[in-house]
């Protein structure tokens, strides 16, 4: 597979740019030429093979050859409330999510969190997601909400959605998956745990709390460990 790269710009008249940290890597990590191919994709779900026309300092112009629709979605969306972790265990979640597909990502504010990344941290999260991006071969960027109070994420779902809320003292079996389009929605709680409002306050919107096994999981196992069953 070629190296991939993320354009911010769209592609106009055949002609793509790279600039920033996207063209910094390919200008001085990869060393890029004139003649150069890469792939290159916008996280809209296309990617485009792509051929270095001229460089400069911080940018590169390329000439696009061939444009793709390549899907490598899940077969159905699937959504992440989790109280997010923090420093390289952030970084890691983000990283994997991605990688197995998640659609959306939304930071949840509960009642036993931490801060939930605003501003300057949520384009770091978004960074992250680009760099994972590239490495994987997803054409589609995991989207990233601001943080949202647990109870707001609650209402957001769409009644056809199943609904999973991870809980160490829940049922101990996934329920079936009929329907493999249908939208998936999850929620993982901060290292304090739920607390037996927001547990209740799930129960009366219909999720299901669902325990993991026996032993207690970090908060970004027990989302990947979610996210893969959703996959397989
Ligand atoms: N002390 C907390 C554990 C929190 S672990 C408690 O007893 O609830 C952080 C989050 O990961 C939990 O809120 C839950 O969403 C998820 N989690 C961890 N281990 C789990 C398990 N065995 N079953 C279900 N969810 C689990």
């Amino acid at each position: 597979m070629n190296q991939r790269y993320f354009i911010e710009s769209p592609v106009v008249d055949r002609q793509a740019t790279l600039d920033g940290a996207e063209a910094h890597h390919l200008l001085h990590v990869m060393r890029a030429r004139p003649g150069t191919e890469v792939t290159l994709f916008d996280g809209s779900g296309r990617e485009w093979t792509a051929q270095v026309a001229t460089t400069s300092r911080s940018q590169v112009e390329l000439e696009v050859l061939t444009l793709q629709a390549v899907d490598r979605e899940l077969a159905c969306p699937l959504v992440l409330g989790i109280a997010l972790p923090k420093g390289d265990r952030q970084r890691w979640l983000i990283e994997k999510a991605t990688e197995l597909g998640v659609t959306r990502l939304v930071p949840l504010v509960t009642t036993r969190g931490v801060a939930q990344p605003t501003g300057s941290a949520q384009d770091r999260l978004r960074r992250w997601v680009v760099e994972a991006c590239k490495q994987c071969g997803r054409n589609r960027l995991l989207e990233i909400d601001r943080p949202t109070k647990f109870g707001d994420y609650l209402e957001q779902t769409s009644a056809e959605a199943l609904k999973i809320l991870a809980h160490p003292d829940g049922q101990l079996h996934f329920p079936e998956r009929d329907e493999p389009t249908r939208p998936v929605y999850l929620a993982v709680g901060p290292e304090g745990g739920w607390t037996p409002e927001e547990v209740a306050l799930a129960c009366s919107a219909n999720w299901q709390n669902i325990a993991l096994g026996p032993r207690i999981l970090r908060i970004e196992t027990a989302a990947l460990l979610l996210a893969a069953w959703v996959q397989a």
